[in-house]
């Protein structure tokens, strides 16, 4: 799915804009960069974002050994995980009014999410994807932030995004001009540098390259948001769930049947809420 003869670009720190950096994991022809100016770990070299959108727009959510090739599987996992988070987040935040989501994906979270929001949007590169998750939205729009509708929003929630996200500051830029005053950004992103980043080393599991592109701290997303003009910025935990069935897989183990079964594991995943 991605280019046999990948088009590669070097780039300096996503967050800082610095170029003086150290080699942190190689994944040849890419690098995971650690930037000696603001400790930020980032790729490049990195694919030229025009292949990697064609490669999200083409077969991403359908596998061929990249993308998400468990993803039908993790359907219910996921939803779990999205509704346990809303729960958690209730508690703070009146979730009510207009939701955008960019990079919906199959719209797992948009189902957690109905019960909430008077009007749900996603967005994303897959038409595929879309296609599904049409079923949880009022409306899906194919494409980024750009393609948004013009009425603003009460809440943007990007899940497992920002990682992706070749220009950090200007999405934040996009997504705060989006919303109401008032109204809050929700980030979940893969916990760099944490508890299981530093057990797996270099097979972590979110050095998905070359689709990630970002390794977010909770100082640095933090960071992002506050200097995109946030504020009141809560870094909250986000337990995620997990097919028992995938756990295995990963281990080498297949079994069939336990489809249904999920094991619910901390410090994977974090999140991070701001007030426009
Ligand atoms: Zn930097």
């Amino acid at each position: 799915m991605f280019p046999e003869h990948p088009d590669l670009e070097r780039v300096p720190c996503l967050l800082c804009g610095e170029g003086d950096s150290r080699l942190y994991a190689d994944f040849d022809p890419y690098q995971v960069r650690l930037c000696l100016h603001c400790d930020f770990l980032y790729l490049s070299p990195r694919l030229k974002e025009e292949q990697m959108l064609k490669a999200y727009a083409s077969d991403y959510f359908e596998g061929g050994g990249h993308g998400y090739d468990d993803y039908s599987e993790q359907a219910l996992a996921q939803i779990a995980t999205h509704r346990y988070f809303l729960k958690q987040l209730k508690r703070h935040y009146s979730l009510q009014g207009r939701l955008l989501e960019p990079g919906c994906g199959y719209g797992y979270f948009l189902t957690a999410a109905r019960s909430y929001f008077s009007y749900q949007e996603g967005l994303d590169y897959s038409a595929t994807a879309l296609s599904v998750a049409a079923e949880s939205a009022d409306k899906v729009v194919l494409g980024g932030l750009g393609e948004a509708s013009g009425e603003k929003f009460n809440w943007i929630f990007a899940h497992q995004v920002i990682e992706h996200i070749y220009n950090p500051n200007s999405f934040l830029q996009s997504v705060h001009s989006l919303l109401l005053p008032g109204g809050h950004v929700v980030l979940t992103t893969p916990r760099a540098r944490g508890f299981w980043h530093t057990l797996m080393g270099r097979h972590w599991s979110s050095y998905k390259v070359p689709e990630h592109v970002a390794f977010f701290t909770p100082h640095h997303l933090k960071n992002l948001l506050e200097r995109a003009g946030f504020f009141a910025v809560r870094l909250l935990p986000f337990w995620h769930a997990f097919p028992v069935a995938l756990v295995l897989k990963k281990a080498g183990i297949s079994i069939s049947g336990w489809k249904q079964q999920s094991i619910w594991i901390p410090g994977t995943t974090f999140a991070a809420v701001g007030r426009r």
